[in-house]
Formats: structure tokens, C-alpha cells, sequence
């Protein structure tokens, strides 16, 4: 299948039949399936369990919000009223068990809500990541919330998972995590060969299929891009920050992709991509994980890390990217992003680096507005 073709057919994946994905692979491996929030999950203590892990992205554009409302106040983020949604619909049935991360305020009532309204016939959890990664206790404090969560998906499936199997979910992610990096070093060296929708998709859908098979169609992809012909046209090089977990319609992506930018980097999907190194496979696999947590992950407003400001990570990401300018891409009503905002804003003042903020929500029908933002602000960079 060539690239475009590729493309295709994870949007067709993604938009008409996710679920079916997970209903063939319950069938045919007889195991079970757990939903998981964003940012970052454990996915690899989820898969070593036997568990299909799933992503949870919310309901998207195509989604109407009919129920969920009545469940939280005016000014919340579209994920979390879609999630909800989706749930009353009854269109979560697939799934054997969700988890939730002490993300913000909005994703710990999410899961009590869930707790509350639909855990009869599923495990709800809420995992506590460390909020001081700089404490002297915050690996050992990992490890035993990493420990219980296994316990508890062992307690779901009926039996305890082997250490060989739970080093195999972590190889399987290591890899699938390597070949993502592989599609960011084309973003950045040859932006013209992949737009950011396009990378978006062949990442997304990996949220609804086991390691081993999305990584199989990331090789095809890396092994076909090489051969598109596109030219590379007179764009500037910008940085995407604030789509860490609620993420933008693809359309907007592709304004942004046509508004001349090129996106180089981005926090989409970060989960996805959440340690910076290889997870170690030697030793145990727990202090293993609990360490890269800690030690070797990325920066993200969800996460607290004292010991490197965000807002210098930024700054430094944008100068090694060598990116022009950074846009903010930030979902309605995201606490966490907006109230990064303002830092991240004066550290980019202070190096001179431009930058243009964009708000987005799940249910946006028309683009023009922003991406005609986007093209006076590219434009102003390119003809200064
Ligand atoms: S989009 Fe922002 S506010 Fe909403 S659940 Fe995610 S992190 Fe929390």
C-alpha cells in the first residue's frame, strides 16, 4: 500500500470504525480491553497484562452532546463532555476497564462521575502520578502506585502476569515509540514529506490496535515516505504546544499544515511518545518504568518537574528544532495549558522568539477564521 493510501486508511479506521477494531482483536485473542485517558498511561503494565490498552480521545467533532452536560458545569473541556457522552450512549461497552490520571481537576471529577455512573460491570481507577518528581521518595511513591495498578488489572483478567510478558509489552512499546520518533525526525529534517495531519493519523490510530500491528504500519509508512514527490514550498518552521491532551480536529491540523507553517514539533498524542529513552529492560521492569517517569520523560503542563521549568524546556525545544516561532494550540476551557500559558509566553519574549495563540474545541465546523490568523501571522514572519 503506498503512502497516501496508508493515510487513508487510518482516517477511515479512526472515523467510521474504531471500535470494530477492538471487538476483532477481543475475538480473536479472547482477551480483555482497557480504556485509558490522556496524557500518559502505563500502557506497557496494561498490554503485559494481556489487555488491549485503547485510547480514550473523546468524541470528536462527529460527536453531539445531547446528556453529558447535565453532569458538569458550563466551563469545562470537550473531552471530558464527549467521554461522558460516549459513555451514555453505551459506546464504551467494549471496554473492560478505564483509567484515569491526576491530570487536573476536570479529569479526577471525570472519573468519579464514571466511578458513580458506570462501573457495574467494569473497574474504574485513577492513577496518582507524583506531583514533586523531585522528591527523593517519588520513584519508590511510583512504584507502589504502579504495583497496585497491577494488582488490580491482575484481579480484572484472574491472573498474575509473568515478567517475561510484561518485558515483551515494554520492547513492544519501545519500539513503536522509536519508529514515532522516526516520523518527528522526518517532520523536522523534511517537513514537506509529512504534513502533521497526516503523521497525526498514522500515530492516532495506533490508540485502537495492539503495539506489534501499528508498529508494522509505522514501518510501511517510514518505508514509503521517502519515495512521495512533493516539493518544499516557503513556510516558516513553527512548534505546536497545548494539544497534550485534548486533541484538535484533524481539519484544523491540516489549516495549520496549509497556512504556511510547517510543524515541526508538536505535543499532540504525547503520551504516545512520553519517555524521552528507551524504557531499560534489564532489571525490574516496575523501577524500570517508575524511573523513566520520573528521570526520562518529556515536559508537559500536566506534569510538575521543579528540577527544569517548562517554559525553559520549551525555549530550549524551539531552538534545537530550529523553529521560527511557536503556536499555541489550546483546548477551550484547558486549565493546565492556559495556565502555562503566561510563562511559557514571557520565557518566549524573552528570547525574542514569536508566538500566536489559538483556542479549539472539540465540535469546530469551519476553519477560515484561524487559519486565516495563521497565514497573517506566518506571513508577517516570512516578508519582515
Ligand atoms: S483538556 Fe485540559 S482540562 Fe480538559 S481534561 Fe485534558 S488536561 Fe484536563
Amino acid at each position: 500500500m503506498d503512502f497516501d493510501g496508508l493515510v487513508a486508511q487510518c482516517r477511515e479506521i479512526l472515523e467510521e470504525h474504531p471500535w470494530q477494531e477492538i471487538q476483532r482483536w477481543k475475538e480473536k485473542t479472547g482477551g480483555k480491553a482497557a480504556g485509558y485517558f490522556p496524557v500518559y498511561s502505563p500502557l506497557e503494565l496494561i498490554y503485559g497484562n494481556g489487555m488491549l490498552p485503547v485510547g480514550l480521545m473523546g468524541g470528536g467533532n462527529k460527536t453531539e452532546i445531547e446528556r453529558a452536560d447535565s453532569y458538569f458545569g458550563s466551563f469545562v473541556c470537550s473531552i471530558v463532555k464527549s467521554t461522558t457522552e460516549l459513555a451514555l450512549r453505551g459506546e464504551l461497552q467494549l471496554l473492560d476497564g478505564i483509567f484515569f490520571h491526576s491530570i487536573c481537576d476536570a479529569a479526577r471529577n471525570l472519573c468519579y462521575v464514571f466511578k458513580r455512573n458506570f462501573s457495574s460491570d467494569r473497574f474504574i481507577e485513577y492513577i496518582h502520578f507524583p506531583q514533586n518528581p523531585s522528591s527523593p521518595s517519588a520513584v519508590d511513591y511510583l512504584i507502589s502506585e504502579l504495583k497496585r495498578i497491577r494488582h488490580v488489572l491482575e484481579e480484572a483478567n484472574g491472573r498474575r502476569m509473568s515478567e517475561e510478558s510484561f518485558k515483551q509489552s515494554i520492547h513492544a512499546y519501545n519500539e513503536n515509540r522509536a519508529l514515532i520518533q522516526r516520523l518527528y525526525k522526518i517532520k523536522a529534517e523534511s517537513p514537506h514529506l509529512l504534513s502533521t495531519a497526516e503523521a497525526y493519523q498514522l500515530i492516532r490510530v495506533g490508540s485502537a490496535l495492539p503495539p506489534e500491528e501499528h508498529s508494522s504500519m509505522l514501518r510501511t509508512a517510514l518505508e514509503e515516505i521517502p519515495k512521495r514527490r512533493v516539493r518544499p514550498r516557503d513556510k516558516i518552521r513553527v512548534i505546536l504546544e497545548g494539544s497534550f491532551c485534548e486533541q484538535p480536529p484533524v481539519e484544523l491540523l491540516e489549516a495549520l499544515d496549509e497556512a504556511g507553517c510547517y510543524i515541526i514539533d508538536d505535543d499532540l498524542l504525547l503520551g504516545r511518545r512520553w519517555f524521552e529513552r528507551e524504557v531499560p529492560l534489564d532489571g525490574d521492569p516496575i523501577r524500570a518504568l517508575a524511573e523513566s517517569y520520573i528521570d526520562r520523560s518529556r515536559y508537559s503542563s500536566v506534569s510538575h518537574d521543579w528540577r527544569r521549568p517548562r517554559s525553559e524546556r520549551l525555549v530550549e525545544r524551539a531552538r534545537q528544532a530550529q523553529a521560527t516561532a511557536v503556536v499555541f494550540c489550546i483546548a477551550k476551557f484547558c486549565e493546565p495549558a492556559l495556565l502555562d500559558y503566561p510563562l511559557f509566553k514571557d520565557a518566549l519574549e524573552r528570547e525574542g522568539i514569536p508566538h500566536v495563540m489559538l483556542e479549539f474545541e472539540e465540535k469546530m465546523w469551519t476553519f477560515d477564521k484561524l487559519r486565516t490568523e495563521i497565514e497573517t501571522f506566518a506571513e508577517s514572519i516570512l516578508f519582515d
